[in-house]
C-alpha cells in the first residue's frame, strides 16, 4: 500500500504508517508505532490485542475522533489527518457509524427518534425501506415509542445498531459492542452485525478483547505494542484463543 489510490479503491478505511505519540520527552507513549492496515469493503474485521496495544487509539484515529501524530488515516479516498475540525466533524457525521459499549442513546428521545437523530441533524431523510428493514431485522418494531430507560441493554444496543446502519455509512466502528451485554444479547448483536455485512454490504470494524465476539468476524487483526502483530482469516474461536496466548507468551 505505497500510494493513496489503491487504498482508496480497495479499502473502506485504512491506516498508512500511522503514528500516535502521547506526551513528549522521556514520558512519550507511542500508542501507534507505524500501523499500516486496510479494511476491505463489505468485510467484518475484529481488532484484538493486549490491553494498551493501541486498539482504541487506532479506531479513534480512523474514525476521526482523535488526531494522529503522522501517517494517513484514510476514509475511502479522504485522508482524515488533512481535514480541519469542521470537515472532520462533517465526515464523521455523514460517513461513519458508531456503536459504543455504553450504547450512547439520548435518554429523553424514543427509540425511533434516536435511530434517525444523526440523519435529522444532517438534514437528511431516512431511506424508509431500509429503516423498515432494520427495525424488523433488529426486532424493534414494537419498541419504537419506548425511551432507552424502558429498554433492556440488548434492545438499547440494537437501537444503537439501527442508528449506525440507517445512514448506510462507509464504515461502522464498533467499540466493545457487547461489553455491557449478557452473552445471549451479545450473541444477538454480533449476529446482526454479521448480517449487516452479508446482507447490506456494510463494512464493520470492531475492537474487542473477547474471542467469542471476534469469531463472528471475517478477519482478525492483532496489535501488539502499537504495531500490527498478525492476522487471522475466517477465524474460529480456538485459533483466536491460540493466537492471543502466543502473543502473551512472546511478551
Ligand atoms: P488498547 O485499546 O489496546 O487498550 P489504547 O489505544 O487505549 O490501547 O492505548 C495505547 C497506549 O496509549 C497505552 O499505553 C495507553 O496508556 C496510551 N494512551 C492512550 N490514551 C492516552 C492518553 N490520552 N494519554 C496518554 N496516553 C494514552
Amino acid at each position: 500500500m505505497s500510494t493513496q489510490q489503491p487504498a482508496a479503491r480497495l479499502y473502506a478505511t485504512a491506516a498508512v504508517d500511522l503514528v500516535k505519540v502521547y506526551g513528549g520527552g522521556d514520558t512519550a507513549v507511542h500508542a501507534l508505532d507505524g500501523v499500516t492496515v486496510g479494511f476491505t469493503r463489505a468485510e467484518f474485521t475484529a481488532i484484538m490485542g493486549p490491553s494498551g496495544s493501541g486498539k482504541s487509539t487506532l479506531m479513534h484515529c480512523l474514525a476521526g475522533l482523535d488526531t494522529a501524530t503522522s501517517g494517513q488515516a484514510l476514509l475511502g479516498g479522504t485522508d482524515l489527518t488533512r481535514l480541519d475540525d469542521r470537515l472532520l466533524t462533517k465526515a464523521r457525521r455523514e460517513r461513519i457509524g458508531f456503536v459504543f459499549q455504553s450504547f450512547n442513546l439520548l435518554p429523553q428521545l424514543t427509540a425511533a427518534q434516536n435511530i434517525t437523530l444523526p440523519l435529522d441533524l444532517a438534514g437528511r431523510r431516512p431511506d424508509a425501506e431500509l429503516l423498515d428493514y432494520l427495525v424488523t431485522a433488529l426486532g424493534l418494531a414494537d419498541r419504537l415509542g419506548h425511551r432507552p430507560g424502558e429498554l433492556s441493554g440488548g434492545q438499547q444496543q440494537r437501537v444503537a445498531l439501527a442508528r449506525a446502519l440507517v445512514s448506510r455509512p462507509e464504515v461502522v466502528f464498533a467499540d466493545e459492542p457487547t461489553g455491557n451485554l449478557d452473552s445471549w444479547s451479545g450473541a444477538q448483536v454480533l449476529g446482526l452485525l454479521r448480517d449487516a455485512v452479508r446482507d447490506l454490504g456494510q463494512t464493520v470494524v470492531m475492537v474487542t478483547h473477547d474471542p467469542n465476539a471476534a469469531a463472528y468476524a471475517d478477519r482478525v487483526v492483532l496489535l501488539a505494542d502499537g504495531r500490527v502483530a498478525g492476522e487471522l482469516d475466517r477465524p474460529e474461536r480456538g485459533a483466536i484463543v491460540e493466537a492471543l496466548q502466543q502473543q502473551a507468551v512472546m511478551r
